[in-house]
């Protein structure tokens, strides 16, 4: 059974590598930033409300990405394993989780870190030209990631759950990395 947790900041390929190893395991990954981006396409209620959070950079408020991802998980594909990519993002939604996995008896996750210099991450993001991608937010969002995700870190270090991934490689080399890493 593989439950894992990918963390990093953004642009450090955890979208791709995520799902690249989802589809080897045949699993489901599960991107809280997806998800919002659809609902914001879709216009939904969820989508109305996380809009100008996602648009500016910031998080959005934990309940919102909570209960998402509180449905996801207890839906049918996601009881033979998942990867979660973006959540969670905050000590809190951390805490939530740990506290949902032990009631949804899906405990034993393990969290794999995959990090890359600011410089790389940076041109990586401008090169992809996402709506969020203006200059402005990236800074945005890599200083929200400094101060509210990275803590996470230390966090799952502590837990002994932490799996360490070199993000500044190629995107076959990270494949090939994490592959070895979940296979031990
Ligand atoms: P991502 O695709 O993971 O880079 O997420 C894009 C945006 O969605 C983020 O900048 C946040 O605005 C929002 N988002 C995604 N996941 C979370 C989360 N776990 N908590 C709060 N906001 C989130």
């Amino acid at each position: 059974m593989t439950r894992l947790i990918f963390l990093g900041p953004p642009g450090a390929g955890k979208g791709t590598q995520a799902q690249t190893l989802a589809e080897h395991l045949n699993i489901p990954h599960i991107s809280t930033g997806e998800i919002l981006r659809q609902a914001m396409k879709e216009q939904t209620p969820l989508g109305i409300k996380a809009q100008s959070y996602v648009d500016s950079g910031e998080l959005v408020p934990d309940q919102l990405v909570q209960d998402l991802v509180q449905e996801r998980l207890n839906q049918s594909d996601a009881q033979s394993g998942w990867i979660l990519d973006g959540f969670p993002r905050k000590v809190t939604q951390a805490a939530f989780l740990e506290e949902l996995l032990e009631k949804i008896h899906q405990s034993g996750e393990r969290v794999v870190n995959l990090d890359a210099p600011d410089e790389v991450v940076v041109a990586r993001l401008l090169a992809r030209g996402r709506k969020d991608d203006s200059e402005e937010v990236i800074r945005r969002r890599l200083e929200v990631y400094r101060a509210e995700t990275a803590p996470l870190i230390d966090y799952y270090r502590d837990r002994q759950r932490l799996l360490s991934v070199n993000g500044d490689q190629s995107q076959e080399e990270v494949t090939s990395e994490l592959h070895q890493l979940i296979a031990s």
